[in-house]
């Protein structure tokens, strides 16, 4: 390790061990290294392939029926992107979030990603503010089933519950982001003394805005990114390494710091 990440892993590590409440704010950079393409950056999907059709949503209100056979069909301009989720499995960086969090050093998981490693890692306290992809959500209630529960007799289908068209759970672009993640993600930003932003480029709203607001009032700012981000300049550590290599290492620290307070009791 060399020496500006090892000092930058001691002051994560202290900070994250003082903290009441820390909580961890994820991108589509922690699953890189599980083979997932980020959108953004040198080799991600959007600069390979350009900027999508941000009418999503509308076109899917418009057409309900149209956007499941599509679906069902799997008709995507990002086939690579899917088949690159349906082979991800959690890597080091989801693997270590679970430790801290059994650890009882992270409180709650709220993440942009939809592809279902941080449940397949284990993690328990988990808010998805972009929705999962291995779920459906009724629009109207906001329901979830996971796919294999929900028997697909007519398209589109619609909730046992309250009638609504039922869709895929992960938020399309121009769809409001479900009522309950963002509840809890006001919830937890409110607990929050310390954020960890891992892997996340921040320019994507409402998540870019939480770290500003924890560090309003008076949190600390962790930033885990191998690159610079808007972010950058409100961080108090950054750890310039990726997820898969940093995180690790902090849980690391943090077992020998608990290790040395036991000693010296
Ligand atoms: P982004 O694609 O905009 O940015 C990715 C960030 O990750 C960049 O800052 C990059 O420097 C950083 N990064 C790349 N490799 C990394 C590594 N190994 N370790 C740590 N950081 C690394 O991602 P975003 O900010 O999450 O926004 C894009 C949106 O797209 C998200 O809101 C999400 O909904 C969606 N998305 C999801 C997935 C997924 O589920 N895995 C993948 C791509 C995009
Ligand atoms: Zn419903």
């Amino acid at each position: 390790m060399n020496d500006e990440l090892s000092g930058a892993i001691e002051e994560a590590a202290a900070i994250v061990k003082n903290a009441r409440h820390v909580v961890a704010l994820v991108g589509a950079g922690l699953s890189a290294e599980s083979g997932v393409p980020t959108f953004r950056g040198p080799e991600g999907l959007w600069t390979k392939h350009g900027e999508p059709d941000l009418r999503d949503y509308d076109r899917f209100v418009e057409d309900p029926k149209r956007w499941w056979e599509m679906r069902i069909s799997r008709q995507s301009r990002f086939g690579e992107f899917v088949e690159a989720l349906d082979r991800a499995q959690p890597n080091a960086g989801h693997l270590a979030l679970r430790e801290m969090e059994e650890l009882g050093y992270l409180k709650h998981i709220i993440t942009q990603n939809i592809d279902n490693l941080h449940q397949l890692a284990g993690s328990a306290a988990i808010t998805e503010i972009h929705g999962n992809r291995t779920k459906l959500r009724c629009v109207a209630c906001a329901a979830r089933w996971p796919l294999d529960e929900f028997p697909i007799e007519e398209l589109p289908p619609q909730c046992p519950l309250c009638g609504g068209v039922v869709k895929g759970d992960t938020v399309m672009f121009g769809e409001p982001i479900p009522r309950d993640a963002l509840d809890e993600c006001s919830n937890q930003t409110w607990q929050c003394d310390c954020m960890l932003l891992i892997g996340t480029s921040a320019v994507v709203y409402p998540a870019a805005g939480f770290p500003i607001d924890v560090k309003g009032m008076g949190g600390h700012l962790i930033e885990v990114n191998p690159n610079e981000t808007p972010l950058t300049r409100h961080a108090d550590v950054i750890l310039r390494s990726l997820a898969g290599e940093a995180l690790p290492k902090l849980v690391q620290r943090l077992r020998e710091m608990a290790a040395e307070g036991e000693r010296h009791a």
